[in-house]
């Protein structure tokens, strides 16, 4: 100020602080959609039903037919840091849920208009609150009707009090594309889980995929189906598989349908990867398989790639912050040249490759 004074300094706001933190945390809408469905694959789910307006900044209403949240909980489900999942920090060397750190749905009711409706296995009734800002709101906790065990988490006006953040936002399709490709690769990797995808407003489903009724995470042909769904019966047709058996000495294993060369209808390289159940990225394996493929396709053949990873939880890197998607791991360049090597020699006895390959 003019007179050299110093401004005097004030603690922000505790609420704008949470605020602030939570669209660090929640940048675009499918950031909340996949913590909602990990939730929903957490509670036992066999059905998720998603529906969206707007791109999900209106509207993203997800239901499920999981074990629900007991009534005593829904008060404080909202608040910071509190999780049915981890209680010891021992726990989190061998958490195999997706959640740990109790803070997303806290989160979510910072950026948005945030309503519950649930209903566990001996409730006679559902419960439904709302909650702003961590806390539930003075409507309290109300019973409603609704006919089945479950939960329904409805998020309305996502950054309805950040308009720099709402404003950066391109707009609903966009948004909305970003959701479907989570949801699609939830989908893929979660095939015994049934999931619904779509617009209100529109007349059709985006997206249906059949689930397998009696979990049986053998069949995958249902996985199968269900690339098949999301992205065509012509790439489903040209679908290989390559795994490894779990590795005793670097203590992981792998499963991954990839396409061969016969598939060309790619303009990149599309690469999904589980590890441990999350939807994560890796440069570094992505990078890796992208040069392998360079030398046996092709030019301008693009590889789909879905890949399983598993790797004991004490060689991941868990407690990364929520917004970093990049994992890291214990022996990772002898984990992906193994990883490489596998798909090499799928590559080479592929029949449709070696023709390629030995014409050139
Ligand atoms: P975390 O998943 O890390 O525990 P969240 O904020 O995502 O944290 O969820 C807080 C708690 O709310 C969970 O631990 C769980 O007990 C409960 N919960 C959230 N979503 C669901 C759901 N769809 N079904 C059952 N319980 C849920
Ligand atoms: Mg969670």
């Amino acid at each position: 100020s003019s007179d050299n004074t110093p401004m005097r300094i004030k603690p922000l706001d505790p609420q704008l602080v949470n605020r602030i933190a939570a669209g660090e945390i929640i940048q675009r809408p499918f950031n909340a959609l996949k913590e909602l469905i990990e939730n929903c694959l957490d509670a036992g789910s066999t059905t998720v039903n998603i529906q969206i307006k707007e791109g999900g900044l209106k509207l993203i209403h997800i239901s499920d037919n999981g074990c629900g949240i007991d009534k005593e909980d829904l008060k404080i489900v909202c608040e910071r840091f509190t999780t049915s999942k981890l209680k010891e920090f021992e726990d989190l060397k061998a958490i195999n849920t997706f959640g740990f750190r109790g803070e997303a749905l806290a989160s979510i009711s910072h950026v948005s208009r945030l309503t519950i409706i649930t209903k566990t296995e001996k409730s006679p009734c559902a419960f439904k609150a709302s909650y702003s800002d961590g806390k539930l709101t003075k409507d309290g906790i109300k019973p409603c009707a609704a006919a089945s065990r479950g939960t329904q988490i409805i998020v309305e006006d996502l950054f309805y009090n950040s308009s720099i953040r709402r404003n950066a936002l391109k707009g609903g399709s966009d948004e909305f594309a970003k959701i479907y490709e989570v949801v699609s690769r939830y989908a893929i990797h979660n095939f015994h889980v049934s999931f619904y995808l779509k617009r209100i407003g529109e007349s059709s489903m985006d997206l249906k995929t059949p689930g397998c009724p009696n979990r049986n995470l053998e069949n995958e042909q249902i996985l199968q189906d269900t690339i098949g769904i999301v992205y065509g019966a012509d790439l489903k047709k040209e679908l290989e598989r390559v795994s490894i058996d779990f590795d005793e000495k670097f203590k992981f294993e792998m499963m991954a349908y990839l396409t061969n060369s016969r598939y060309t209808q790619l303009k990149q390289m599309t690469f999904i990867l589980f590890i441990n159940e999350r939807l994560v990225d890796c440069q570094p394996i992505k990078k890796s398989l992208q040069n392998l493929f360079q030398l046996y396709l092709p030019k301008a053949t693009n590889p789909f790639i879905y890949m399983n990873l598993k790797i004991d939880p004490k060689n991941l890197d868990v407690n990364i912050h929520p917004t970093k998607h990049e994992v890291r791991f214990l022996y990772q360049d002898e984990i992906i040249s193994r990883i490489e090597k596998s798909f090499e020699e799928k590559l080479l006895n592929s029949s449709a490759s070696r023709s390629y390959y030995v014409k050139n």
